[in-house]
């Protein structure tokens, strides 16, 4: 301990340091117990094909319900979760819950599931993936799998190969938060990806920055040569729901449409979508 090695030597320890370290240990321990107790949950987010007017799928989002803290956010968990080892179990749940419960939605929409650069690279992903569409039955053409671009830093024949068995498989590959990392154009040109997903940060500042939405008009004008498609990301009001259809993305989501939410309340967002497209915003939307 920093105190018996006596005066002016104590400088190991910054002052609440031991008490980040407690804390830390705890949300693992925490972290570790809660997924042998079953206390992580998917939310889903309804993504908008803009141009048919209609939702084309969601995205699962993990949660963790803490007996006594509540509900965590993912940005808390998750890197805690990457460092202990856990995130590729916790990964494979994730998998096969998003596929059996998608496979019991009432319509054949896509799903999409977020992936860890870890889980990327642990050499059992295909076989993951795999198994959770053989378990659940789940068409793979409706699942989508979000990487981000710190997966494709290293630009080499593996990264290639992963997405190349990806594919195969015949699932989606989608591209998060694109325009926040390296965004380098050559990741679109050198991997078989086929969605972007345009960074929140880029549609917040869309209706008062032009620069934002020249980029994403350049971006969605990329990915259309590309036979891309591209989501916009965080859309919150109904003055960015046009900007960004005159910037030309095909795919919006955020809370504008829908918050993520639980499984159970799928069916009655579905059912409202159908029955008053105002309660989603829809009806802002000219029918093409
Ligand atoms: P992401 O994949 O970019 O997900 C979008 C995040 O933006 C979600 O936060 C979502 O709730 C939030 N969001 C959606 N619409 C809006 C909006 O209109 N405004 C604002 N301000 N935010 C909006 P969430 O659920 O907290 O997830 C954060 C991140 O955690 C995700 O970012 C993703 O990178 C990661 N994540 C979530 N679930 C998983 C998972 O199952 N596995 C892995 N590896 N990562 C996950
Ligand atoms: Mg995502
Ligand atoms: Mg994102
Ligand atoms: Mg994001």
């Amino acid at each position: 301990e920093a105190k018996s090695q006596g005066r002016g030597n104590c400088c190991f320890f910054e002052p609440g340091m031991e008490a980040r370290l407690r804390v830390r240990q705890v949300l693992e321990a925490d972290l570790r117990s809660a997924f042998v107790n079953g206390e992580f949950e998917l939310f889903y987010q309804p993504q908008i094909n803009i141009a048919a007017n209609e939702v084309s799928g969601f995205e699962a989002l993990l949660r963790w319900r803490h007996p006594e803290r509540g509900m965590i956010p993912p940005s808390e968990f998750i890197p805690v979760a990457e460092d202990i080892g856990l995130i590729s179990p916790l990964g494979e749940w994730v998998l096969m819950q998003a596929c059996n419960e998608a496979a019991q939605w009432p319509r054949n929409l896509k799903v999409a599931v977020n992936l860890s650069p870890l889980q990327f690279r642990s050499g059992t992903l295909t076989q993951s993936v795999g198994n959770a569409l053989a378990t659940s039955g789940l068409a793979p053409d409706r699942l989508e799998l979000e990487i981000t671009e710190s997966c494709l830093l290293q630009e080499n024949e593996e990264t290639l190969s992963i997405l190349h068995q990806l594919r195969r498989l015949g699932i989606r590959i989608a591209l998060d938060d694109f325009g926040t990392g390296y965004s380098s154009i050559s990741y679109l040109r050198d991997f078989p990806i086929n969605k972007i997903k345009i960074d929140g940060s880029f549609v917040r500042d869309i209706c008062s920055r032009s620069d934002a939405f020249v980029i994403v008009q350049s971006i969605t004008s990329l990915g259309a040569g590309l036979m891309m498609s591209t989501v916009a990301e965080g859309i919150e009001t109904e003055e960015q729901l046009l900007k960004i259809r005159e910037a030309g993305c095909t795919e919006g989501q955020g809370y504008y449409f829908g918050r993520p939410q639980p499984a159970r309340e799928l069916v009655d967002f579905l059912n409202r979508a159908e029955l008053s497209s105002v309660d989603l915003g829809l009806s802002l939307i000219p029918r093409d």
